[in-house]
């Protein structure tokens, strides 16, 4: 059922036990969304606890509270609500049902939202969930701390691409704005967010020595080297910008094989095309300018099969 952001808030105030969760390949949204709700029922009493299955991209370790996410448990946890944030999909936590027992509320931004939890906040209009987080906490009215406001500032920046995104609108500069009147340092996180280890440079050099353009320039097409995905290098994150900044490119696509899984993550940005409805029709989703999906198949096999698809899908587009 959709609610507004008023009765989720309700309904959080209300519960005695809380679990919070988002997505896997956690992003500045997921994980800054989840820890300033998190902060925020914690600093109301309530019990509440953050799962994560995946592991912490050490990126945004500079987080506060970050080292609290812990892995979902394997026995059944019964809770008054159980939170999914920044993902459109049950299956994108990786968390099973038999995980928790009780309630299930979404809070999401995603055009591709599949209404999966028994109570559902989506607004498809916001850059990132961050801005529906603080709309819940402005409406609580109890004031937001510095730690809160770096966090959704964290949440906002990233989704939107530090202002520069197509989803990025007067929502949400007003959000950002008014999260720096809470504290919210931009340079102090942007800082963060930029300096990387070497080691990320030289999986970046690596991944750009893949490069391919196909469609007469208009798609380029990256992937990730099985020596990057073993190794340490936790993160790609940022690296289909590059392709996707190319002159003429409409369609940038990387590829992340997974040995053990035998499964392909492939990553869509555009600069018209809508690839969340692309992504949804091969059984992920997004963004209608980013968008993603996991398939099943060896890396030739879905890198031909996407990109005859892909240029397709630009035909159809007249683009
Ligand atoms: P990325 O390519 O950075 O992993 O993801 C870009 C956007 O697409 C994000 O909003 C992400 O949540 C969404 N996305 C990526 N992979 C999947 C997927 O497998 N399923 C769904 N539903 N969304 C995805
Ligand atoms: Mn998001």
């Amino acid at each position: 059922m959709r609610v507004t952001s008023g009765d989720a808030l309700i309904e959080l105030l209300r519960a005695r036990t809380v679990v919070l969760t988002t997505h896997i390949n956690p992003d500045g949204d997921a994980l800054g969304s989840m820890i300033a709700l998190y902060l925020f029922l914690q600093s109301r009493s309530i019990q509440v606890q953050m799962w994560l299955d995946d592991n912490l991209p050490r990126m945004y370790s500079f987080l506060p509270e970050i080292e609290k996410i812990v892995r979902p448990p394997a026995s059944t946890l019964q809770v008054d609500l159980f939170v999914v944030l920044d993902a459109g999909d049950a299956s994108r936590t990786g968390i099973s049902a038999t995980s928790y027992r009780g309630r299930s509320l979404n809070i999401d931004h995603h055009l591709s939202n599949r209404d999966f939890a028994d109570l559902t906040v989506v607004d498809e209009t916001v850059a990132a969930t961050g801005v529906i987080i603080l709309r819940m906490l402005e409406e609580a009215d109890c004031g937001i701390s510095k730690q809160i406001a770096n966090c959704l500032y964290t949440a906002i920046a990233t989704d939107c691409g530090f202002f520069r995104y197509a989803n990025t609108d007067t929502q949400t500069f007003y959000a950002a704005a008014r999260l720096v009147s809470y504290g919210a340092e931009p340079n102090w996180i942007s800082e963060q967010l930029q300096v990387m280890p070497l080691s990320k440079i030289t999986a970046l050099s690596k991944v750009l020595d893949t490069l391919e353009v196909s469609g007469c320039g208009r798609v380029a097409l990256i992937e990730v080297p099985p020596e990057v995905n073993s190794s340490d290098v936790e993160d790609t994150e940022g690296f289909i910008d590059y392709p996707r900044n190319i002159f003429g490119v409409e369609v940038a696509i990387m590829f992340k094989p997974s040995k053990e899984k035998q499964t392909v993550k492939v990553s869509f940005r555009s600069k018209r095309l809508n690839v969340s409805d692309f992504a949804r029709s091969l059984g992920g989703g997004g963004h209608a300018r980013a968008a993603g999906c996991t398939l099943k198949g060896t890396l030739p096999e879905v890198k031909s099969m996407v990109l005859i698809r892909v240029l397709s899908a630009l035909r159809e587009a007249g683009l």
